[in-house]
């Protein structure tokens, strides 16, 4: 039985006390329990006061990004062994907006996967097609390839801990979400590419989530769907109440 695992990815929103009264909230009111994971993707700066606030709660903390490399002369970023340090223990890899506007790829994201796994980081590892290419019918053959160049060089065991996280990039702060039907094709197809990168029994254990305009209304379809283990939030993550309705569901 795979657990449900809902994630709220911030962005770049939020200023430090309301990072905090956040996770101060979430972590006194989601109940501790072994069927859900409840992660909270913040900024870089609030990372280190948010490892404090959720100690000995359900929460964990989980950086949007980072560099593959442990440290060196690299201006501006942010390297696993430091995230690391601090008590974080996921990190979402590839997400659309890194692709789109800051030269993210398959290879840099690979890269990234393996250096997450060097340093004890869960990945939360994001893939998904765009409008033309969901009109094209490519969505299978472009979600499927970037899913094998993200896992590529990883160890079945390392597969097995990925987080894969399916976001159709139109359905990315649109309001448009994919039926869950269409978001259970596409992630049941994600499970049989990584059956055939690994193992019957690996693909059975990793766990994906879908992202795209994700709210309180619209999860329980969502994760009634065989395939889909859980949500990558944006939108409906920045509220405690709303966030915590999301965690509830996943229960
Ligand atoms: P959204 O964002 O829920 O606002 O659509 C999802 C994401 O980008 O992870």
């Amino acid at each position: 039985m795979r657990k449900k695992v809902i994630a709220g990815n911030w962005k770049m929103n939020k200023v430090l006390s309301e990072a905090n009264a956040f996770v101060e909230e979430v972590a006194e009111k989601a109940k501790i329990n072994d069927s859900v994971e409840t992660i909270v993707c913040a900024p870089y700066p609030y990372l280190a006061s948010l490892v404090e606030k959720a100690k000995g709660s359900q929460v964990k903390i989980s950086a949007q990004n980072m560099h593959f490399e442990e440290n060196g002369a690299f201006t501006g970023e942010v390297s696993p062994v430091m995230l690391s340090d601090l008590g974080v223990t996921h990190v979402v890899l590839g997400h659309s907006e890194r692709r789109e506007y800051f030269a993210e790829t398959d290879e840099t994201v690979n890269k990234k996967t393996h250096a997450a796994f060097n340093h004890d980081l869960t990945p939360i590892v994001c893939v998904g097609e765009t409008l033309e290419q969901r009109e094209a019918n490519e969505t299978m053959n472009h979600v499927g390839n970037q899913v094998t160049k993200a896992l590529e060089g990883l160890s079945n065991e390392q597969v097995a801990e990925t987080i894969v996280a399916y976001e159709p990039i139109w359905a990315i702060g649109t309001g448009k979400t994919a039926s869950s039907e269409d978001a259970n094709e596409v992630c049941s197809h994600i499970r049989n590419v990584i059956k055939d990168i690994t193992s019957d029994e690996t693909a059975e254990k990793v766990v994906i989530q879908y992202g795209g305009s994700v709210k309180p209304a619209n999860i329980k379809e969502l994760l009634s769907q065989s395939d889909i283990d859980g949500a990558l939030v944006g939108g409906a993550s920045l509220e405690a109440d709303s966030f915590l309705q999301l965690v509830e569901a996943g229960t």
